[in-house]
């Protein structure tokens, strides 16, 4: 059986608990695929990600875990990039490569569209209205997928965080979806594998995983692949909303995700999940 999840952070970054206290976690939670994805630098612009000083000691401390428990759990060394930050060379030394993006430039500056619903209205109000902040948004996810290095693209719609109440845009709107079918199709065209990210409800934040399931379903039908992932930041939530979610993922239409192993992802049957 196999229970995966590649999108984890730790306190080189943002997130509470150390590189084995994820890992002991995770043996204990019967993961058999647990990756690593800290945040890659971008510390132009942020103040969370990994300096380079602290990427170095990342991997050492990944590959060191990854040897220790190598006979308990599949270990990764993972990171994820945002589209302003550095850009990775394909691959090595890691094995996989989240792309992200988490910031759209308002004016002169970069404004993250995951913190506040005070700070989405500042980008509904500079762009005008919110299909037009949709539209920059999703214009900024599209190059990911011109980045031969990344392999999953993180939390696709994350700019509706603080849409679930559909205070900003409605879900179904037709405008909207266009927008996001479009970014899919290109993403798709590209081979890229999509997330479904359930981060934000671990943090109190959403009750639904990332993409809406409309999204999540426009994937299914034009023959996309996903991956479930936890987005975890504080070890206790590394299962987070699991059942909940394999469960919305085969109402979408999906008899199967894609599993990272020693020979690179590869496709396997929803049966075959924990
Ligand atoms: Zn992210
Ligand atoms: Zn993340």
């Amino acid at each position: 059986m196999i229970k995966q999840n590649l999108h984890t952070h730790s306190l080189y970054c943002d997130g509470k608990n150390s590189i084995e206290e994820m890992t002991l976690e995770a043996i204990q939670k019967e993961f058999t695929v647990l990756g690593f994805s800290g945040h890659g630098n971008c510390r132009e612009i942020d103040d969370y990600s990994m300096t380079e000083a602290n990427t170095q000691k990342y991997i050492q401390d990944v590959l060191a875990v990854k040897e220790k428990y190598k006979d308990q759990i599949h270990i990764f060394l993972g990171i994820e990039e945002d589209i302003l930050g550095q850009r990775f060379k394909k691959h090595h030394p890691y094995d996989y490569i989240i792309g992200s993006v988490h910031f759209v430039k308002a004016g002169n500056q970069y404004l993250a569209v995951d913190q506040s619903q005070e700070i989405t209205h500042q980008l509904v109000a500079y762009f005008g209205d919110f299909l037009s902040y949709a539209k920059s948004y999703y214009n900024e996810v599209k190059k990911i997928a011109n980045r031969s290095e990344v392999d999953i693209v993180g939390h696709i719609d994350l700019l509706t965080k603080f849409n679930e109440n559909e205070a900003f845009i409605s879900f179904d709107d037709q405008e909207y979806l266009q927008l996001a079918y479009e970014c899919i199709d290109m993403l798709i065209e590209h081979k890229k594998i999509f997330e479904v990210n359930t981060g934000a409800i671990a943090r109190g934040q959403r009750q639904t995983p990332y993409p809406h399931h409309l999204l999540l379903k426009y994937i299914h039908d034009h023959g996309g692949k996903i991956c479930l992932n936890s987005d975890c930041h504080q070890k206790e939530m590394l299962d987070c909303y699991y059942q909940e979610a394999l469960k919305l993922i085969q109402d979408c239409g999906f008899t199967s995700m894609m599993v990272l192993t020693e020979q690179g992802f590869m496709e396997k049957e929803i049966q075959e999940f924990l």
